[in-house]
């Protein structure tokens, strides 16, 4: 079997999931279980009427709920007839009323708990896996519908729940597999789930590809699909370098860097399951099946240039805490990592010298709590409006002056670097700027890093042997091509 995960923009309207319908169809023979994302834009809706019915403004968000219904129920329209359109009308009836009620609680209660916010958010997946399940039927797919939340079993941290791996495996072989057997074509909502005793989660925005690679270990698939609006994973972001050009074939470990330091086209989470099992991973473009889009696997090819890829990451905080008792002691560090592990607060970079630790911590996490404690270790500086841009390539290990040529780039463009971090893995290297900084810092690095080929005797020495070595490991590679250079 295999996973297709639809997002937002594919899934956007009528067009997009007839779209979606034809595509599925050509994959029959693979057994597709297919995920869908909320229609494109709805998710932010959805957050802004939550937000607006905390705040007391009722008004403007059952305005915005009714663009959002006459979206669903327009698609519905053009997709469905006869009485299952009635069925479908009938049954987003039942939900906008109970969405409806919930606003109204918000707005009197004053408060939106996460749990209630993920009840909200949650509308947009369940809404658009039941009209697109509803339109594959319509265009003469064998389709069911499987509700998420009756198969993916999470922990209780609301909005960015964690699978229970056991329990979401037993239900998706439970109810998904033998639909599959059947012929059937499960389709589900992405991104929620719901704990054991019900509560309804969500997996973190963007989370729809987790719940995919989710459904894809649970099931053993061949392969998973992320279908999306570009060709593929690209060499940096496309709004901020148009002439971002397709990676055709990179590696899990490339893959989840990126991910994890800003390439939004996948959730960070998404390898960590398709690493376990080894199932290959493809990125693909909706609006052009033709395109053999990228392949996310164990090995891949090195890459024409220096890099395979640039992302970033913005809106990180920097805590510099400097100690000078930690002049010649040890300990330190330990005490300096319990209080953050205390928080639950996951580090993306560390640099140490002799007096001073420097720390960049994740956006999505609220360090208040954790200063005053830091601040019994020491001084505590902390520096918001910052960024991490990552450069990430495994050919960069072993090769002399790659870090040189990153910081010329950085110098000769005058962004002030903060921070800097080469991991051990000689996978990626990491700068921090200036918020403001990065279209600039990541324009010149692209400009100068991946238009210009590696020099003729760093290839020579490297290719050809890897280049053989991924041949013979995997012979059965189709979707993207196997030739020397994993790049557009
Ligand atoms: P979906 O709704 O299909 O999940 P997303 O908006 O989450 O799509 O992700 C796709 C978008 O990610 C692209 O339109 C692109 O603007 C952005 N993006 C950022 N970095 C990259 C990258 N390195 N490669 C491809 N797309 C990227
Ligand atoms: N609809 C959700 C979001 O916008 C999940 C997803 O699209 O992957 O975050
Ligand atoms: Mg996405």
């Amino acid at each position: 079997m295999i996973v297709m995960k639809f997002g937002g923009t594919s899934v956007e309207d009528a067009k997009a999931i007839q779209r979606v319908a034809q595509i599925v169809r050509g994959r029959l023979k693979s057994r597709p279980v297919v995920v869908v994302s909320a229609m494109g834009g709805v998710t932010d809706s959805l957050v802004r009427m939550s937000d607006s019915a905390a705040r007391g403004d009722l008004e403007s968000a059952l305005a915005e709920l009714q663009i959002v219904k006459q979206r669903h129920y327009k698609a519905a329209h053009e997709l469905v007839r006869g009485k299952e359109l009635l069925n479908l009308i009938s049954e987003f009836g039942q939900f906008f009323d109970w969405f409806e009620t919930l606003l109204k609680g918000v707005r009197a209660l004053g408060e939106l708990s996460p749990r209630t916010s993920v009840s909200l958010l949650s509308y947009g997946e369940v809404l658009s896996s039941v009209l697109v399940a509803a339109a594959f039927q319509a265009d003469g797919l064998a389709a069911v519908h499987v509700d998420s939340r009756k198969v993916v079993v999470t922990d209780a941290t609301h909005k960015s729940a964690a699978p229970e791996v056991g329990p979401t495996n037993e239900k998706l072989q439970a109810h998904v597999g033998p639909l599959l057997a059947n012929a059937k074509v499960p389709v589900m909502g992405g991104f929620i789930g719901a704990t054991r005793d019900g509560v309804t989660t969500t997996l973190g925005r963007g989370g729809s590809d987790f719940s995919a690679a989710i459904v894809g270990a649970a099931l053993s698939a061949e392969r998973v699909e992320i279908w999306t609006d570009v060709e593929g994973m690209l060499t940096t972001d496309p709004r901020l370098c148009p002439d971002a050009h397709r990676i055709r074939a990179i590696s899990f470990d490339e893959a989840a860097e990126l991910a994890y330091f800003g390439a939004k086209v996948l959730h960070p989470a998404t390898l960590l399951p398709a690493v376990q099992h080894d199932i290959p991973v493809y990125v693909l473009n909706s609006r052009n099946v033709k395109s053999t889009g990228t392949c996310i696997r164990s090995e891949a090819p090195p890459s024409r240039t220096m890099f395979r890829a640039i992302a970033a990451k913005k809106g990180v905080n920097v805590i510099n805490v400097k100690a000078p008792r930690m002049l010649l002691a040890y300990g330190f560090l330990k005490s300096l990592f319990a209080v953050l592990e205390n928080h639950r607060c996951p580090v993306d970079l560390v640099s140490t010298s002799e007096v001073s630790v420097s720390l960049v911590v994740d956006p999505s996490r609220d360090i208040a709590g954790i200063v005053p404690e830091l601040k019994q270790l020491g001084e505590v500086e902390v520096e918001t409006n910052k960024a991490i841009v990552c450069l990430v390539g495994r050919d960069i290990k072993g090769r002399v002056g790659i870090a040189a040529t990153v910081f010329n780039v950085l110098a000769n463009t005058g962004v002030n670097v903060h921070m800097i971090s080469q991991g051990a893995s000689e996978i990626n290297i990491s700068v921090v700027v200036d918020e403001p900084d990065v279209p600039r810092a990541v324009k010149a690095l692209h400009g100068e890093l991946f238009t210009k080929p590696l020099s003729h005797r760093a290839r020579k020495s490297k290719l050809p042997a890897v280049a053989a070595r991924s041949g013979q490991r995997e012979p059965s590679y189709k979707l993207a091509a196997l030739s020397v250079g994993g790049d557009d």
